[in-house]
């Protein structure tokens, strides 16, 4: 009886030793912030690819639902997704049963490998993109982060509809939209009111637009997601904040970037004025300014000159 007694008080004593040890990826602590009632988001670093961030560069979140783990996006290497699936194990005993990849970007897919045991899915635009992109963006992960990735683990996700789904018995709806990678997912939690943007926003940081088809198609999405009225927004890079504060950020800095590039191409400057344009201290607080404009000028200012002396879409 008496050893009973002291045993069960060891184990009232013993901390709860999966809450209290750190889960730790690239020497750094991996931390999940409640973002609502069960739901967290775990905050990439505001930062490019690089071997001192192993790759975290990007968000993810995760829903801890009476059937699975809901994830949305899974980082930038199987490795992180092993780091990852620990965190969350920390929060829910139930196991990651579905992962909701927003885009093709490696930086939100490439930790799928870890969760082998869920259902991976994607829209079907986004899908098509991995498929194309797949293979230069595993070399492009290895060239920055100096790490190797097994080229087998990364699979493409199942492809869905946007529209309402129920994943076990918990509903969400999704919006099949395009304006940051061609193939952008955005997901809307009714029950919390979060809104998951996927790299549709970025807060804090400033947005990469590589993949863009078009600036212009970008800001209509989000004045689209602004109709939501979602009471919290998780964006694809920075911290999570009100939504209405995500998105405006967001759309301010694209509004911008568009007005500028127009009106460099329509004065005939040329892309070398555009980038010694200063830019506006409204955007101080946001990371990687200078390096996202720098990349902007040179991946979108042809379309704008095409667009003046052609009459091109872009
Ligand atoms: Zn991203």
């Amino acid at each position: 009886m008496k050893a009973h007694f002291f045993v069960s008080l060891a184990a009232l004593l013993a901390p709860p030793l999966m809450a209290s040890e750190p889960v730790m990826f690239c020497e750094r602590p991996l931390v999940a912030q409640p973002v609502a009632k069960n739901t967290w988001m775990v905050e990439g670093l505001k930062e490019e690819l690089s071997a001192s961030n192993c790759g975290h560069i990007g968000n993810q979140a995760f829903i801890a639902t009476p059937s699975g783990v809901i994830l949305i996006d899974s980082g930038s290497s199987p490795h992180f997704g092993e780091a990852l699936k620990t965190l969350i194990a920390q929060h829910s005993s139930q196991p990651v049963r579905w992962v909701l990849n927003t885009h093709h970007h490696p930086d939100h897919f490439f930790g799928n490998a870890a969760f082998d045991e869920a259902q991976h899915l994607t829209l079907t635009t986004t899908r098509a993109l991995m498929a194309r992109d797949r293979d230069a963006l595993i070399d492009n992960v290895e060239r920055l982060t100096g790490r190797s990735l097994e080229r087998s683990l990364i699979a493409l996700p199942d492809a869905i509809e946007a529209g309402d789904i129920t994943l076990g018995s918990y509903p969400l709806t999704l919006y099949a939209m395009g304006g940051h990678s061609g193939g952008d997912l955005v997901i809307m939690d009714h029950a919390t009111g979060v809104l998951f943007l996927g790299d549709m926003g970025f807060y804090q940081r400033t947005a990469a637009t590589a993949h863009t088809p078009g600036l212009q198609q970008w800001l209509e999405e989000l004045s689209d997601l602004r109709a939501l009225d979602a009471r919290i927004a998780v964006p694809g890079h920075g911290p999570s904040a009100p939504s209405d504060t995500v998105l405006e950020q967001t759309a301010h800095y694209l509004t911008w970037l568009d007005q500028r590039l127009s009106d460099v191409a329509s004065e005939g400057l040329g892309a070398n004025h555009a980038l010694t344009i200063e830019l506006p201290d409204a955007f101080s607080t946001m990371a990687l300014t200078e390096y996202e404009y720098t990349r902007s000028v040179m991946q979108l200012y042809p379309r704008y000159e095409a667009r003046l002396l052609w009459g091109a879409p872009h």
